[in-house]
């Protein structure tokens, strides 16, 4: 299939801005990115293909390039030099996309899940690395640094990540010639076909270690630990991650790291319920405050506050603290709180309390008006139900 045009996927014009170029960008890729269309094929290819048209863009020597030879300024082995820009995957795109863009928000399985690409020629990409974090709800209201401690893969100290031992540099592989890759052509009816494969006695390395390092076995890292510097915004919940970039495992023979994301887990309240950016809790007053109205005190994240019930007010009312709820991730204001009053009713009633509560059955006003629909209408409508 026909490449498409850069600026015409992005929706630009010849002239556009660096800056246009990035909202543009923005755009197209929040509106087909992976997370708000699962599983939807074409809206992934667009994704692809935005991110990449963005590649090229965003960077004034790559857009000359295209500007004056059009695609074929990065295929493979073009005048160019800007070869081996094909096979821009899911992976790269999201990565892309990261990087400049954040993570919240986003396809973290199909990030993480695949694990780092590694490179065909020469040193690998290290892993990604996925770190749990729970928090608390008072926590991701107020946002939090946190410092963590995760282990993972670091260079290797004795052989600076070469995986060869001091004094023996690592050798240019004699079966691929420090290609990393072999060519393998064949001949058919058809035509003439090339087979290229990783070259397996250097593992596409395209180097050969001849005295592996003692520490690290000749791998060029060691498991460590480090410590990792973690902001969390206000307003952050369950999946919603913070991408720590290079924070990842170190990459075999001195390739580059992976990428590191904290992930962040709500821990369960006491009190509170959390529904997007608005909090629930539920009150329990007694049948008396019900009938004749009250103030009653309320907790909220930042303290009880003093609420009045009206008399007359039924079990499953709502009273709505407004701004009293979590900080809204982008942008500003707050949610609220919900206040659910339930009535309780008494279960065990002295001998005083029984002839009290007999002498109100005695009156018909007590009584639910069991004729009247609209009540029921309004009951269920405050209950949700
Ligand atoms: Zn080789
Ligand atoms: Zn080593």
């Amino acid at each position: 299939m026909a490449k498409r045009d850069y600026y015409e996927i992005l929706e630009l014009g010849r002239d556009a801005s660096e800056d246009e170029v990035k909202k543009a960008y923005r755009r197209q890729a929040v509106k087909f990115h992976p997370d708000k269309n699962p599983g939807d094929k074409a809206a992934e290819e667009k994704f692809k293909e935005a991110t990449e048209a963005y590649e090229i863009l965003k960077d004034p020597q790559k857009r000359q390039a295209y500007d004056q030879y059009g695609h074929a300024a990065f295929q493979q082995g073009a005048g160019g030099g800007f070869g081996g820009f094909g096979g821009f995957d899911l992976s790269d795109a999201l990565r892309a996309f990261m990087r400049d863009f954040g993570g919240f928000g986003g396809a973290f399985d199909d990030l993480f899940g695949g694990g780092g690409r590694s490179r065909r020629n020469g040193p690998a990409r290290g892993q990604d690395l996925r770190i749990k974090l729970p928090m608390t709800l008072e926590e991701l209201a107020t946002g939090a640094s946190k410092k963590l401690r995760i282990q993972r893969l670091v260079d290797c100290d004795r052989c600076g990540g070469t995986g060869a031992e001091p004094g023996h540099a690592a050798e240019r592989c004699p079966n691929c010639h420090g290609a990393g890759e072999v060519r393998q052509v064949s001949r058919s009816f058809f035509g003439q076909f090339v087979n290229v494969s990783a070259c397996s006695r250097c593992r596409g390395t395209g180097q050969i270690i001849t005295h592996p390092c003692t520490v690290c076995r000749g791998e060029g890292r060691v498991h460590g630990a480090t410590t990792l510097n973690v902001k969390i915004p206000a307003g952050a919940g369950n999946g919603n991650y913070v991408p720590v970039s290079g924070a990842g495992h170190s990459g075999t023979h001195g390739g580059p790291p992976g990428d590191a994301a904290v992930l962040i887990e709500e821990k369960p309240h006491d009190i509170f319920t959390r529904d997007g950016d608005n909090l629930i809790c539920e009150v329990p007053i007694s049948v008396c405050q019900a009938a004749l109205g009250d103030e009653i005190t309320v907790p909220t994240l930042n303290g009880d506050e003093t609420v009045k019930i009206p008399a007359g007010t039924q079990s499953g009312k709502i009273i709505r603290l407004k701004n009293k709820g979590i900080p809204h991730l982008q942008g500003f204001g707050r949610g609220d709180e919900l206040v659910r009053l339930v009535v309780w009713v008494p279960t065990r009633l002295s001998a005083e309390e029984k002839q009290l509560f007999k002498k109100l059955a005695a009156m018909h006003g007590t009584k639910p008006p069991a004729a009247d629909r609209s009540f029921f209408e309004k009951l269920r409508q405050t209950l949700g139900v």
